[in-house]
């Protein structure tokens, strides 16, 4: 619990700040990613979520970078199964880019992962390439499906950028329709280097884009949330539900239940504020868990009321140098 009364039950774990994408709206072209010294070993990360779900986080989301690239990834999978075994965590899942999921999408299933939240701003191969960088869309596409024939349900997750995501709209709402993916759109956040710069010229408002789907179908506002920041519309016409999460133009900080464990040990307990607390220092000086959780229950005490992004006035304010690879999307 934090000081404003928000329970505290989701945890976003970092494993790596690594990616074989270079999304042009999360990472530098040149990134400069951190020494493998500094990051904590598969043992030190299985000791850290212990500690959190013994403190009650009873959902766990497997994030980075691109978790799928860390070497042994699924021996972490694995081994945090078994606090899913014994009830203590009640979903364990993960975000990736689905470029390595065809791989491990099995071995997910069987490590109890039942969803898992794929990146996919376009379903144009050239498009595709462009905006990653270095990305392709085949092994992608090949991912989602193996996702879905290994059982696990799956959810697109969109970044709005102006003149971009325009003419992907409807091709993505259609084909989540078609597939029987659940869809969400992401305003872009102002992180990173070029955060200040960039940022302002990639930002669609979900609102204009809500707005363009509506000329196509009849949507419906749901009363359903699921404690997080989306909000979701039913469209008529295919009863798909689309989410929307706009960190931008509204702010849902007051009931927000989660932080985040950088690869390195920081807790971020808000993805907005520059403020975190180094564990690795505390995991790494004892074996001592009661030491570890006084550690967390510090850093949770230190959770602000809220993040400060705003684009309003033409500027960008409340904007992060960090990159959202290294604190975990
Ligand atoms: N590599 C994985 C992936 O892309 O799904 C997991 C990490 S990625 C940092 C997590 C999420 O953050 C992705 O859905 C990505 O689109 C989103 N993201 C990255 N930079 C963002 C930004 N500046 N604003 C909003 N969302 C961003
Ligand atoms: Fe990599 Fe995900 Fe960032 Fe794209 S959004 S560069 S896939 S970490």
């Amino acid at each position: 619990m934090d000081r404003f009364c928000r329970k505290v039950g989701y945890l976003r774990v970092s494993v790596t700040d690594r990616c074989d994408f270079r999304c042009t709206y999360c990472m530098a072209e040149k990134m400069q990613f951190l020494p493998r010294r500094d990051l904590l070993s598969l043992e030190e990360l299985d000791r850290l979520c212990s500690a959190f779900i013994d403190l009650g986080v009873t959902k766990l989301r497997v994030t980075g970078g691109e978790p799928l690239v860390r070497r042994d990834v699924m021996q972490f999978f694995r081994r945090l199964s078994r606090h899913l075994d014994s009830g203590a965590l009640r979903e364990l899942t993960l975000t990736t880019n689905g470029s390595q999921l065809a791989r491990h999408a099995a071995d997910l299933a069987a490590c109890g992962v039942r969803r898992v939240n794929v990146s996919l701003d376009t379903l144009n191969p050239e498009k595709f390439a462009s905006l990653t960088r270095r990305g392709q869309l085949a092994p992608v596409l090949e991912g989602i499906r193996a996702a879905r024939d290994a059982g696990l349900r799956v959810k697109i997750n969109t970044v709005a950028l102006k003149g971009f995501t325009e003419e992907e709209l409807f091709p993505l709402v259609d084909w989540c329709g078609a597939e029987g993916h659940d869809l969400t759109f992401i305003e872009v956040m102002p992180m990173g280097q070029s955060a200040v710069e960039e940022r302002l010229d990639q930002f669609w408002p979900l609102s204009d884009l809500r707005a363009r789907l509506a000329m196509r179908y009849s949507l419906t506002d749901m009363a359903e949330t699921t404690g997080g920041p989306a909000r979701y519309v039913r469209l008529a016409e295919t009863g798909q539900k689309i989410g929307f999460i706009t960190p931008l133009s509204h702010s849902f900080c007051e009931s927000c239940n989660r932080v985040r464990l950088s690869c390195t040990g920081e807790l971020f307990t808000c993805l907005g504020q520059e403020g975190s607390s180094d564990l690795r220092g505390v995991l790494r000086e004892s074996d001592d868990a009661a030491a570890l959780k006084t550690a967390i229950r510090a850093g949770i005490g230190l959770k602000p009321a809220g993040h400060d992004f705003d684009y309003s006035r033409q500027t960008v304010a409340g904007a992060m140098r960090r990159t959202m690879n290294h604190t975990g999307g």
